[in-house]
């Protein structure tokens, strides 16, 4: 039995929160804390009589590191999951470690002020002597491990789909199929139609960032940039067809080449549809995707802020998405002396997604992990003092919960490659 605090109540924090509720035999007691307690209460409201899960709401800025504390030294939860925005990582897990308390999310610390002279130079350097230039990174939150280490306490970064899943794939890869593993491509197709012309499925700001970075991959231990949507390739998924797909910079790539350091190769790779790129082309051509503050009729205004408020809500494509989601890893490598060959893959349909708790597979995809994640941490079978990613624990119990609690997932035998 555990008492766990949720942080963000958007659209993966409310599958996360569905989920717990569903799991009542691990998670008798949750508080949902956000900037907007109304969306806290709404959910609680429709959770409470379903559930034997004790629910509570709070009002909280997750920035300020000195409230947080204090919420969470009054609540007193196992552990904090945060599923708010990757902005707020830091000042989370500060306030983690000021309460005694694990620490889980889904997404690694990115800054909002991009423009930050402290963050700026830091990212400088790291472009420099690492040789990829997305705003996110994991040097920020490796740089807890020895506070964590030292406190006791576990922080597990990351465990959303992918990252998160897919890390724990690798991790389930290299201990049951091979002796070593030479390449991983992680591939995440989204077939499913929503009928806008242009939105994005989770949260725009952080999407946007994400997919308009340039593409990198890791080869022989060095990263390799190239220019944004430069390399691209056609798959034909199970469940959803055939799809063009993209190589972009995707952060369990730097987790994943530091903790398997004989990988010769790591990619990844999403779908995009000929609107999404054409829209998103538009859009930075015209400056709408930058993070720098501009100054309108007196106002300050973040261009990408602003599109965010006219882009449809992600919580809102839930009842037109339609398709399905197919995000999974090819391995190649060896054992017992010969080549091999694997995919793991989950195929999630948008609709089933709707139907059980009111959301899109995009959403549904990383708030499921995101509980598992936390219950790996608050039953005691993800624990240890330090700061982890998914691939750095025994991927079993984990690979059994995925399949318990709504993303099943096969293993397909020598797979159609990617070249
Ligand atoms: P949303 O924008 O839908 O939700 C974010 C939530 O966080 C909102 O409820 C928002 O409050 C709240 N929030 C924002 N700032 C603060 C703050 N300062 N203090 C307290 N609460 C705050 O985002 P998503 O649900 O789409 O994404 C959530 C996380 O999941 C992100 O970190 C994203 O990067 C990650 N993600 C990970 C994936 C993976 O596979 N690993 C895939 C997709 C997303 P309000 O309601 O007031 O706006």
């Amino acid at each position: 039995m555990s008492k766990l605090m949720i942080i963000g109540c958007g659209g993966v924090a409310s599958v996360a929160i569905h989920k717990v509720c569903q799991n009542d035999q691990v998670f008798d007691e949750l508080m949902i804390a956000s900037r907007t307690v109304s969306k806290c209460d709404a959910l609680k409201e429709k959770l409470q009589e379903k559930t034997r899960t004790k629910i509570t709401t709070a009002q909280i800025d997750a920035d300020d590191t000195e409230a947080l504390t204090q919420l969470i030294r009054d609540y007193q939860p196992d552990a904090v999951l945060n599923v708010a925005l990757p902005y707020q990582d830091l000042t989370i897990m500060d306030a983690c470690l000021a309460a005694g308390v694990d620490y889980i999310d889904t997404a690694n610390y990115e800054p909002e002020d991009t423009e930050d002279p402290v963050w700026r130079e830091a990212y400088e350097k790291r472009c420099k002597e690492l040789g990829f230039s997305a705003y996110f990174d994991y040097s920020w939150q490796w740089a807890y491990a020895d506070k964590y280490k030292e406190a006791g306490l576990t922080a597990l970064l990351g465990t959303g789909f992918d990252p998160g899943v897919t890390s724990v794939f690798a991790a389930y890869a290299k201990k049951h199929y091979f002796d070593t593993i030479d390449t991983i491509d992680i591939l995440d197709c989204n077939g499913g139609d929503h009928g806008y012309a242009f939105a994005t499925n989770f949260n725009p700001e952080i999407n946007l960032r994400e997919v308009s970075a340039p593409g990198s991959y890791l080869e022989n231990g060095k990263w390799v940039e190239v220019p944004a949507m430069s390399i691209k390739r056609e798959y034909n998924f199970d469940g959803v067809g055939k799809k063009d797909m993209y190589l972009l910079h995707h952060e369990e790539i730097e987790a994943l080449g530091r903790n398997m350091p004989e990988v010769r190769r790591i990619r990844f790779f999403m779908t995009f549809g000929q609107s999404y790129l054409d829209h998103m082309r538009c859009l930075e051509d015209v400056g709408m995707l930058s993070t720098t503050p501009v100054s309108y009729q007196g106002q300050e205004i973040v261009p990408i802020q602003f599109l965010k408020a006219l882009l449809p809500d992600p919580a809102s494509l839930g009842p037109r998405t339609k398709g399905k989601t197919n995000i999974g890893c090819i391995f190649t490598g060896m054992k017992d002396g010969k080549k091999r060959s694997i995919y793991i893959y989950n195929v999630c349909d948008h609709q089933s997604c709707y139907r059980e708790v009111g959301s899109q597979a995009i959403s549904y995809t990383t708030g499921v992990p995101a509980m598992i994640g936390a219950m790996m941490v608050v039953t005691g079978q993800w624990k240890k003092p330090g700061v982890f990613t998914t691939d750095e624990f025994d991927p079993d119990p984990y690979m059994e919960a995925l399949n318990q609690w709504g993303l099943p997932w096969v293993v397909e035998e020598n797979p159609v490659l990617v070249d």
